[in-house]
């Protein structure tokens, strides 16, 4: 096969960042991010071009498959090269830098559970690490094969073939999917049955069910339904020794959940093929607001209050001062929250009106034409949360080129309670400013938001903008990421925070995730992946596999964005 051929059947991704390979910037986003660039580097930065196909030389494939496995396995460069990395910023700039040593031997396109089962059996035969891979959006690591030198050779497992919606039950408002199904896929199934999941992470064009099951991702719900974890009622796993089925059940007190074991193992201990999913009728009536306050730290007095008053918006995004600016939501610098209630069964006025007497209490402002509410089946947002929406939908667009001009552009999200929110917020702020002005030297920005909050405490979301290098030398750019996400980590952990709050744990987080775990929990955990995967031989390196104990948090991640010999 040649160069671009492929046994995908989706749509072409681009293979070195974010989108289809057919979508571009608009001349207008492209004015954008130059007038942006310009304000971290007024002399301006040499921009390097993205990567061809061409340009990477990968090792030959160790792979001779039996021909059981014939034309299910890939191994086109373009099939490898989507599959070597995610879609972080380390990712991103590795393909701008030509770095694709890691790249999978292969790539298998299973159909069925039984050829998941032909796969597991070959690779262990053969040593081979396999990972699955649902939209390949991890920015964690989390798909890359990055499995030490201890395998023959490295399978990526692309799920893409198990798209279908095989079951919805209107009664009880459930469907089964299967794992590879991707988000606008699933919707559109769920569509004419009036129903949705209405889990809608940002990511939500590109990933998978699975994907989202694997990962506990974080969606659309800031308030009660936050994770995919609460809307799962029963999976099926594949795993090398043989079948996990969970029962379809709306509760149970049976024992430890299985599906609480599944969800979010990564990859480590199965294929996830099916899950059964609670479904949402599809909101009729909603409620939108944005409110203004004079700082973070003040709304997020009120968004405490909002979240222990038993109201449970759907949306609670409280916006700092910076993030406001960075998005161009507001003229003046200020804080922004987005409030939102939605519901398919009742008029929402009430709880809003509730919320918005106490965000009032609190000193927020709320403009008269930024409350919204509408009876119809369409989502209508006030001007600030529309603004804050398309910047939020277009920005992994933006950092394609953002990280060929040479310019850091990424995010960490972590959760914290209340009464350490405020000291927390400010070290965080002070920490990561130190650390990036004494890393890079430049201007730079950092903002941050609370995108989902519970009665015990927010999830605050940073995002950084830095100069990673002017002159078109991206190893240097890679080098000064790699010192800022290792002090993020740390500061995160170290101030009490959870390494993730939806990001998952992959490659990047996990000396995070050691010292945030019990290591009588993390030998249980490896106990039950023996059992399950005996040989091993599934997504060595996340969660679970022994990580060389010399190395503490800063040595992990710096041992893998090593700058190359
Ligand atoms: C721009 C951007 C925005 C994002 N926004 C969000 C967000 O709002 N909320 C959020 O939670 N995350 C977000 N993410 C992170 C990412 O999208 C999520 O982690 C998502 O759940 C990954 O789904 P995926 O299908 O792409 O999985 P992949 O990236 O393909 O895989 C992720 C992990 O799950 C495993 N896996 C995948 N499929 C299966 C399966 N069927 N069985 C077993 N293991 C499997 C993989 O081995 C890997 O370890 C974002 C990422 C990007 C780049």
């Amino acid at each position: 096969m040649g160069d671009r051929e492929s046994l995908s059947k989706r749509v072409p991704l681009r293979f070195w960042g974010w989108g289809y390979e057919s979508e571009e910037l608009s001349p207008d986003e492209d004015r954008i991010i130059e007038s942006a660039v310009r304000q971290f580097v007024p002399e301006g930065a040499v921009e390097v071009a993205p990567p061809c196909i061409s340009d990477f030389q990968l090792p030959p494939s160790r792979l001779t498959p039996p021909a059981s496995l014939e034309g299910m396995i890939s191994s086109t460069p373009y099939d490898r090269l989507v599959h070597c990395y995610g879609k972080s910023y380390a990712d991103l700039v590795r393909m701008y830098l030509r770095q694709a040593d890691a790249a999978p031997d292969g790539v298998a396109f299973p159909r069925t559970e039984a050829d998941i089962e032909g796969i597991f059996d070959y690779a262990q035969q053969q040593r081979l690490a396999v990972i699955p891979f649902g939209g390949g959006t991890s920015v964690c690591g989390g798909v890359e094969p990055d499995v030490g030198e201890s395998y023959q050779g490295t399978l990526s497992l692309d799920m893409q073939y198990f798209d279908k919606v095989v079951e919805i039950d209107t009664t009880s408002r459930r469907a089964r999917a299967q794992a590879g199904i991707l988000g606008p896929d699933l919707e559109a199934a769920l569509k004419p049955h009036g129903l949705s999941l209405r889990h809608y992470p940002q990511s939500f064009r590109f990933s998978t069910l699975g994907g989202w099951v694997a990962t506990r991702a974080g969606g659309h719900f800031a308030t009660l339904y936050t994770h995919i974890d609460d809307l799962v009622e029963a999976i099926r796993l594949i795993t090398p020794n043989g079948l996990i089925e969970t029962r379809e059940l709306p509760g149970s007190g049976a024992g430890p959940s299985a599906d609480r074991l599944i969800i979010g193992s990564e990859g480590v201990l199965g294929v996830i093929t099916e899950a059964t999913l609670r479904l949402q009728r599809r909101p009729k009536f909603r409620a939108t607001a944005s409110v203004k306050f004079a700082n973070m730290l003040g709304g997020a007095e009120a968004v405490r209050e909002i979240s222990q008053a038993g109201l449970f918006p759907s949306n609670c995004r409280l916006l700092d001062e910076a993030e406001v600016v960075l998005n161009r939501i507001a003229a003046r610098p200020c804080s922004v929250l987005v409030l939102g209630f939605e519901s398919a069964d009742h008029q929402v006025d009430a709880w809003m009106q509730r919320a918005l007497e106490i965000v009032r209490e609190h000193g927020g402002q709320v403009a008269d034409d930024a409350v919204i509410c509408n009876p119809a089946d369409q989502p209508v947002r006030s001007g600030e949360a529309e603004s804050w929406r398309n910047a939020f939908i277009r920005m992994p667009y933006y950092r394609n080129r953002l990280t060929g001009l040479g310019i850091i552009a990424d995010t960490f999200e972590t959760a914290i309670t209340w009464d350490r929110f405020p000291d927390f917020y400010r070290a965080i702020r002070q920490g990561m400013a130190k650390a990036i002005e004494e890393i890079t030297g430049r201007t730079f920005a950092l903002s941050c938001r609370l995108t989902h909050v519970y009665p015990d405490g927010p999830a605050p979301y940073f995002t950084f903008y830095a100069v990673g290098d002017t002159t078109g030398n991206l190893c240097n750019a890679l080098e000064r990421w790699r010192d800022i996400k290792v002090t993020a980590n740390r500061l995160v952990v170290e101030l009490g925070g959870t390494i993730t709050h939806h990001h998952a744990v992959g490659r990047d987080h996990r000396a995070g995730y050691e010292l945030q775990t019990s290591p009588l929990f993390r030998r249980t955990l490896a106990a039950a992946k023996e059992a399950v995967d005996p040989c091993g031989i599934l997504t060595p390196g996340v969660l679970v596999d022994p990580i060389n104990q010399r190395m503490g948090i800063t040595g992990a991640l710096k041992e893998k964005y090593r700058h190359p010999k």
